[in-house]
């Protein structure tokens, strides 16, 4: 028999290290999704950008099923039919000669600054490793890459850090260009950063960084493991901007809610990851694969492209009609299905209000830090579902705000 379990028994059995919301999902369906009591939930979340096309999507649960009947891990002493035309249909949609599986973003961006490392001490020599990043930039959570990141919150008090890493502010071109040098390695950077806040680049500052990298021989590594897979309303981020990095790296909406990873970059590059030098026992395992070439097929299409930007359009414009109302928002920024809601100076450090009052409400929204409430919902979002989420968001603002 089923064992009855609660959102209480979260605090009994589980490491304390997430705070997870008083209701418990047990159901989805595209961008609705059901607690434990039957509560119903429209989902401008997505799992934190992951779930690309909602919630059980017929064309993933079929890729998924059907796979499931055939082959599920084999490791990768062998290779396997979905992973190659997986990286087939990736090679062929971005610049990109070479693709690495994994299976998170953290994963794909351990692989990506290793390699890059790999790649200049090879051909440069052993005193180009070093590698800039920005302040506020989220890369994941291992050690090294959590320490690439520029946030001392989630890299402290773990003892000695790996070396070599330099953060400058994000979006400050004068900046890179006095430090940046023969020596660094790499430059890596989200062209929106996500987690700190929906902080898009600047143009100039990516066109920068690209003219920066070329000169001092340093590879330019986009972090797409939120902009990417269609998020932005480009298959990724580097489209939208016209600035092709050497290396990039994304996760999250690739398997639309099955975990994978994936590092992309050039021949030229992929070579110095030789037999041996990187690995993983899950990567690129058939489930994951199949699933994410569905995801693929499915947010290729332009339609589906077009309809993220129209549907960004529906967002801004409403919010920025609940914010005439009722005051509490600073800026409306992102492009695509990633949008953030900054708070002004009123609300300030507030966004998980916003986020608790919107789930009594029947709404799940995000924070981006503590300044901004951040949504990425479902590329596919019904306009219908938009506007209701958006009617139940207003009731929530209009509770927090006390207008
Ligand atoms: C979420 C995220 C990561 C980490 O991905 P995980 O799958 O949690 O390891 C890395 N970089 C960016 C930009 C992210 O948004």
């Amino acid at each position: 028999m089923t064992q009855q379990v609660q959102r209480a028994d979260f605090d009994k059995v589980m490491v304390p290290n997430y705070a997870p919301a008083a209701f418990v999902p047990v159901r989805g369906a595209g961008s609705r999704v059901w607690d434990q009591e039957g509560r119903e939930y429209i989902d401008f979340a997505g799992g934190i950008a992951v779930n690309s096309l909602g919630h059980a999507h017929p064309a993933l649960v079929e890729a998924l099923t059907e796979q499931a009947k055939k082959l599920w891990h084999v490791s990768n002493a062998l290779t396997n039919e979905p992973a190659l035309r997986l990286a087939t249909k990736l090679v062929d949609a971005t610049f990109a000669d070479k693709v690495f599986f994994c299976n998170s973003g953290a994963e794909a961006n351990e692989a990506a600054f290793k390699l890059a490392r790999r790649y200049a001490i090879e051909k440069f020599g052993p005193d180009k490793t070093e590698i800039i990043a920005f302040s506020n930039a989220f890369h994941g959570r291992t050690f090294f890459t959590v320490s690439v990141g520029g946030q001392g919150k989630y890299s402290d008090g773990f003892g000695p850090k790996p070396g070599g890493i330099t953060h400058l502010p994000y979006n400050d071109l004068d900046a890179l260009a006095k430090h940046i040098s023969d020596k660094t390695c790499a430059v890596v950077l989200e062209p929106v950063q996500g987690e700190s806040g929906i902080v898009p680049a600047t143009q100039a500052f990516i066109e920068g960084a690209r003219a920066l990298c070329d000169k001092h021989n340093a590879l330019l590594v986009f972090d797409e493991v939120q902009t990417g897979n269609g998020r932005l309303g480009s298959l990724y981020a580097y489209m939208d901007y016209g600035v092709v990095p050497d290396i990039l790296t994304t996760a999250k909406g690739l398997g639309g809610g099955f975990p994978i990873g994936a590092m992309l970059t050039t021949e030229e590059i992929a070579k110095h990851l030789a037999v041996g030098t990187h690995g993983s026992t899950y990567g690129g395992n058939p489930l994951g694969c199949a699933v994410a070439e569905a995801v693929l097929d499915i947010i290729s299409q332009p339609e589906v492209q077009a309809g993220v930007k129209a549907k960004h359009q529906r967002f801004r414009e409403r919010l920025n009609a609940i914010n005439e109302k009722h005051g509490c928002f600073a800026e409306i920024r992102g492009m695509g299905m990633l949008i953030g809601a900054a708070l002004n100076k009123d609300f300030a450090g507030r966004a998980k209000d916003f986020m608790t009052e919107s789930a009594k409400l029947g709404l799940m929204v995000l924070q981006a830090g503590p300044d901004v409430v951040r949504f990425a919902p479902s590329l596919v979002i019904p306009d219908a579902d938009i506007e209701e989420g958006l009617n139940r968001f207003e009731r929530a603002v209009a509770a927090v705000t006390g207008k």
